[in-house]
């Protein structure tokens, strides 16, 4: 009993990037348990997700078919029964909007300790666990009293699981208990309007307070269109209703991974970086050299946005 569970994590037909990144973490862990890495996946196009999920690393693919979308009943009916089947000594779910609607059902059937939004993990003896507290001002570590736990971890942490590998896939069939079911999924809406993902994007142009005034935005516009880029912003933006909420970078937002994340009149609070800090390459433009975000930037750009801002749109064109 040394293997971890990792379940996959889609919307609407694609698997999501925590999916890719919950396989490096179960790896990791499995090389410290000297176990196996299991992957689940429940619902939507179970094969072709199977085919995805493929990646090096991992040892056994359990597809669930029951159904298109995510259900409650269903995912912890499933994975209790797996758990029960597999003897994992960890099962690791993303900490998304769906794996925080059934990890705490799961881990209260199977009578196992949960620990929930970690950041990093250490298995040499007992589990280690680290998390953010306060908005990510402070960060704790929390180990585990028990041989067998569920977490879930946070997204964005650990980087995507990508080579190809030559995992087992095998079908399980579990029996549900339809008089279970208490809720089903309806429908599904992105917050704001759900024009546009920004966690898909590869290039963001990202603007805060600095920018004044509404009208102002425009200059944002045209800098993201010259470089085929998507905009996102702080959340006074949309506090200010100037962008809807789903073009929000942060805590309170979405986090993000581009390959360029281009802060422009942002400060780099905490709960903003909290969302941000996985780019791989960060550019800030600000007129304070102490804001925060200039310590995280690649590229710091000591300037005013009014100046720096017309001009790199110049160069792009
Ligand atoms: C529970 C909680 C959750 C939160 N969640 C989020 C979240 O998800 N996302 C988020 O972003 N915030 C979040 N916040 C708010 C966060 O604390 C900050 O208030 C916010 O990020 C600040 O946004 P900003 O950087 O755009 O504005 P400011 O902090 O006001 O920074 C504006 C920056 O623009 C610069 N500037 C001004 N004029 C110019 C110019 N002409 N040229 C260049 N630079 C200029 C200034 O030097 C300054 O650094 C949250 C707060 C709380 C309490």
């Amino acid at each position: 009993m040394s293997d971890v569970l990792a379940v996959a994590d889609h919307r609407q037909g694609a698997l999501r990037d925590v999916s890719f990144e919950a396989i490096t973490a179960g790896r990791e862990l499995a090389d410290e348990t000297g176990g196996e890495l299991h992957v689940a996946v429940i619902n939507g196009p179970v094969e072709t997700f199977a085919t995805e999920l493929d990646r090096d690393g991992v040892d056994t693919i359990y597809t669930v078919d029951e159904g298109e979308e995510f259900n409650h009943d269903v995912y912890t009916q499933a994975l209790t029964h797996l758990y029960d089947t597999v003897s994992p000594q960890y099962l690791l779910v993303p900490h998304s909007v769906n794996g925080l609607d059934y990890a705490p059902a799961v881990a209260t059937q199977l009578g196992l300790p949960l620990v929930t939004d970690v950041v990093g993990l250490e298995a040499e003896g007992a589990l280690v666990t680290t998390r953010e507290m306060y908005g990510g001002k402070v960060e704790t570590t929390v180990e585990v009293d028990g041989d067998e736990v569920v977490i879930t971890i946070r997204g964005a942490e650990w980087p995507a699981s990508e080579d190809p590998g030559n995992a087992t896939i095998e079908s399980f069939d579990v029996e549900i208990d339809e008089s279970a079911i208490g809720s089903t999924v309806t429908g599904f809406e992105e917050v704001g309007g759900g024009d546009v993902d920004i966690s898909d994007a590869d290039v963001l142009v990202s603007v805060g307070r600095g920018i004044e005034d509404e009208e102002n935005l425009e200059l944002i516009h045209e800098l993201a269109d010259a470089l085929g880029a998507t905009v996102s912003s702080s959340r006074p933006i949309v506090d200010a209703g100037w962008l809807p909420k789903n073009r929000q970078v942060g805590q309170s937002g979405k986090v993000v991974t581009p390959e360029v994340y281009i802060a422009i009149g942002i400060s780099g609070a905490v709960q903003h970086v909290a969302g941000m800090k996985g780019a791989k390459t960060i550019v800030a433009i600000n007129t304070d050299p102490n804001a925060p975000i200039m310590d995280i930037a690649d590229y710091a750009i000591h300037d005013d946005l009014f100046d720096v801002v017309p001009a790199l749109i110049e160069q792009f064109q």
